[in-house]
């Protein structure tokens, strides 16, 4: 039984709240990975800057 629950967590750079929901949540935890410090948005600030942000665009 998997108890994940949709968390608020506050983005380290902007300061606002963004949601980590349960299925990310369990992706990151399968992955190993820590859980993000930053919104959706900042990630992919971050990812264009670094000029890698793919030829997925936007859904
Ligand atoms: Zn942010």
């Amino acid at each position: 039984m998997s108890n994940y629950l949709e968390q608020t967590l506050t983005c380290a750079d902007c300061g606002k709240g963004f949601s980590f929901s349960e299925r990310d949540q369990e992706f990151y935890r399968e992955k190993g990975f820590e859980p993000p410090k930053r919104c959706k948005d900042c990630r992919d600030a971050k990812k264009a800057q670094r000029g890698d942000a793919g030829g997925k665009g936007n859904r």
